[in-house]
């Protein structure tokens, strides 16, 4: 999956024919205020932080400036944040419009239906979240005909814009559709796509590509992604991790056992949020590494929760005693194993050698990994 962040999004639109607002990167207060100085950007204008995660607007990350001055010092503001956990390094510069409107349209694939499906809402904007499902109507589309002409009005009726703004938004969704299907995508979002006098303006874009069409697209391969420091060492090493809230560890192997281990320290009122999946490996080496790169995400406890198949029980325990070993003292935590499987009894008195229990039962496991994480959360 390859998130384009809104700028990127909004290119790809411009070579499609979508209307969108005169703008710009800039990567520093002082760029953003040149180019509002030079009348590049016209005045007033809004900076928007240029990060993979939505809620800028209500996140402080999206604001407005009616001076060069005010440019700058906005920037500034926004360049210096950390939002939702990525820190803020480009910045999209754009003409401010005075909007009417806001739609929602977005075109993405429904799973259950197995086809791409149409949404579209007048009561676009920063609230889409909380607009009632019967303000969203969503077409289904079959992906050999493609948008059809009753479907285009079908979207515009519900909408229920006037003659000039229909129009426009009837050109809109056609080129949406194009760039939906020939750029491989799983979804393009327009939200807001405002009223601006007689037309619509593209003023936010949201962009994923799908992977599986990577070899075809290979203008996308450059684009760094969303990936944490962390997942962007296990990425190079070909270890399976992957970093979300909460403050547990779950080493596993497969994605079947990985997601029941996660279910069970939920149901014990645990906070699983360090995933890491062994795969099937017969190198104690890898495990080690895999330890290791656990370590350096800073988990408050370790569930080590193995059934032994391909990567055997002795070779995870060997991986393990070495990388315990090799832990430096100030990422060390506390660790509950749980190994079963193909050379289990070997594995278990490995690990009992280096003073580590292999409990048996996954919910006592599970217990007892949440106690060392502090406890049942409230
Ligand atoms: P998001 O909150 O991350 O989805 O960021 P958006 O790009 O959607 O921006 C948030 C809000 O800022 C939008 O819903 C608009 O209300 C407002 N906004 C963005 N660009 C403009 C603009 O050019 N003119 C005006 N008046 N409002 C804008
Ligand atoms: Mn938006």
């Amino acid at each position: 999956m390859v998130k384009l962040a809104e700028w990127r999004g909004k290119e790809v639109f411009r070579r499609y024919g979508i209307p969108l607002p005169r703008g710009r990167v800039v990567r520093s207060p002082e760029e953003a205020r040149a180019a509002s100085e030079s009348g590049d950007v016209p005045l007033p204008g809004v900076l928007k932080a240029q990060v993979l995660t939505g809620g800028r607007g209500k996140g402080g990350a999206v604001r407005f400036a009616a001076t060069p001055a005010e440019v700058e010092e906005a920037a500034r503001g926004i360049l210096g944040m950390e939002f939702k956990g990525e820190q803020v390094r480009e910045l999209l510069f754009e003409e401010k419009l005075a909007i009417g409107r806001e739609l929602y349209v977005a075109l993405t694939l429904d799973r259950s239906q197995r086809l791409p499906v149409l949404m579209v809402s007048p009561h676009g904007g920063m609230e889409i979240e909380s607009v009632d499902a019967s303000e969203i109507v969503r077409i289904p589309i079959h992906p050999f005909v493609g948008l059809s002409g009753y479907e285009r009005r079908r979207a515009l009726r519900f909408l229920g814009l006037p003659p000039g703004p229909a129009k426009s938004m009837e050109g809109i969704l056609d080129r949406l559709w194009r760039v939906f299907l020939h750029e491989d995508a799983e979804l393009v979002e327009i939200n807001p796509l405002a009223v601006v006098g007689d037309s619509l303006v593209a003023l936010d874009s949201k962009v994923i590509i799908e992977d599986d069409a990577s070899f075809r697209h290979p203008e996308y391969a450059e684009i760094p992604d969303d990936r944490t420091a962390l997942e962007e060492v296990a990425r190079e090493k070909g270890i399976a991790f992957v970093q979300l809230e909460g403050n547990i560890g779950v080493i596993a192997n497969g994605a079947g056992l990985t997601m029941a281990t996660l279910d069970v320290l939920q149901q014990f009122g645990g906070r699983p949020g360090i995933f890491l999946d062994l795969g099937g490996t017969d190198n104690p080496a890898q495990v080690t590494e895999a330890f290791l790169l656990m370590a350096r995400a800073h988990p408050t406890a370790v569930f080590l929760n193995v059934f032994g198949g391909v990567t055997r029980c002795d070779t995870v325990a060997t991986g393990l005693v070495e990388a315990m070993r090799r832990v430096p003292a100030a990422e060390r935590f506390p660790l509950v194993a749980r190994i079963r499987g193909n050379n289990e009894a070997e594995g278990i008195r490995i690990l009992q050698e280096a003073g580590i229990t292999s409990l048996r039962q996954l919910e006592e496991s599970a217990r007892a990994v949440v106690a060392a994480a502090g406890g049942p959360a409230a």
